[in-house]
């Protein structure tokens, strides 16, 4: 495993993480949550990447089961745990980024995961009905108090992150040090442009999300969705008609060619391309079989052999290079 610092933050995570969104507590058994866990662990990842709604608090307790049952020392891993949409209830104290939504979701997510405290906790959507400044003392608080230990964002846009700095700044408050947006082959602009600055100038840090785009650049699907497949998990048609196109498989059907010169897996291409960016902190993996992650690991070394000119070759495929601003 290799590591990389969490933005400018003296913090350490491994450059491959797991998460649990779909996974634990809804489309596994907690059998194989486990084996994924150990196996992870074993491969030194030491990020497991968590939140309140994850199938409403259930894929928290499987994870802090398994994290008892393990007795791994506490100081060899990280876990997080993310506020805003609650477990299930819809009622404005139940949801959001206001002082009791956050405080009372940590002390539930901390009972669920079985833990003492939070190694990261994010804001997983902005609030718009919450001023800033209430979240930004809360989450200072809550480092205060040793309940969390880092705090961040997910899907933040640079200005709403910009501002949780500036309020920081201004009354000597801990800031936000992550940020988790989605990244992957497909979507591409907030990482590589919207927050082309904020690395440099507030050193943020990111944990990245669905690197494979919910298991479309593993390479597998075809327009119905692979059986067996989140693509095709009742309820979940929402993300296979946003995910899943024509285009894409095509796109994919292509890649897959230069993996194979390569001597690379469709998903370990995807994932290596994930680590070339030196502003991605750690790739977060979602996998629902032991063997996908065991196969995933492997982009660890694969990264080398994403040279400047096979990079030239994907982007090529890909036709879709964010447009920078000039000036
Ligand atoms: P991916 O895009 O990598 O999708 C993972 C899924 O792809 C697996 O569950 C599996 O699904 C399939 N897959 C993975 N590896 C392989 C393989 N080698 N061969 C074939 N299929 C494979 O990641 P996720 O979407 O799961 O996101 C990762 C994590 O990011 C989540 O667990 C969560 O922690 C976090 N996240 C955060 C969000 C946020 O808003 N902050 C939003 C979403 C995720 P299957 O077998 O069912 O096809």
């Amino acid at each position: 495993m290799r590591y990389r610092r969490l933005g400018s933050s003296g913090l350490q995570l491994s450059e491959l993480s797991l998460g649990s969104w779909l996974t634990f507590g809804k489309q596994i058994e907690d059998r194989t949550a486990e084996a994924l866990m150990k196996v992870a662990y074993e491969a030194g990842i030491n990020f497991f990447d968590n939140a309140q709604i994850y199938s409403r608090g259930e894929s928290e307790r499987v994870m802090g089961k398994i994290l008892k049952k393990m007795k791994w020392p506490r100081d060899t891993w990280t876990v997080s745990s993310k506020v805003y949409f609650g477990t299930g209830g819809k009622l404005p104290t139940q949801v959001g980024l206001h002082r009791k939504h956050v405080v009372e979701g940590c002390d539930a997510a901390l009972k669920r995961l079985q833990v003492d405290y939070l190694d990261l906790y994010f804001c997983h959507r902005p609030d718009k009905k919450t001023p800033i400044e209430e979240t930004a003392w809360t989450m200072h608080q809550l480092i205060m108090s040793g309940k969390i230990l880092y705090w961040g964002t997910s899907e933040w846009s640079a200005q709403e992150i910009m501002e949780a700095h500036m309020v920081a700044r201004q009354h000597h408050l801990i800031a936000p040090v992550m940020e988790q947006p989605q990244y992957n082959l497909f979507h591409r602009d907030k990482v590589e442009v919207e927050y082309d600055q904020i690395y440099r100038t507030v050193g943020l840090g990111t944990t990245i999300w669905s690197p494979l785009a919910s298991g479309i650049l593993a390479g597998k699907h075809t327009m119905d969705g692979h059986k067996n497949s989140r693509l095709r998990m009742a309820g979940l048609d929402w993300l296979r008609e946003r995910e899943l196109t024509a285009e894409r498989l095509k796109k994919v059907e292509k890649l897959k060619a230069i993996a194979a010169k390569l001597d690379l897996s469709m998903p370990v291409l995807a994932i290596a391309w994930c680590l070339r960016n030196p502003n991605v902190s750690t790739v977060i993996l979602g996998a629902s079989k032991v063997a996908q992650l065991k196969e995933n690991l492997s982009a660890i070394e694969a990264q080398d052999k994403l040279t400047d000119e096979v990079m030239a070759r994907i982007a090529k495929v890909m036709d879709n290079e964010p447009k920078r601003p000039q000036w």
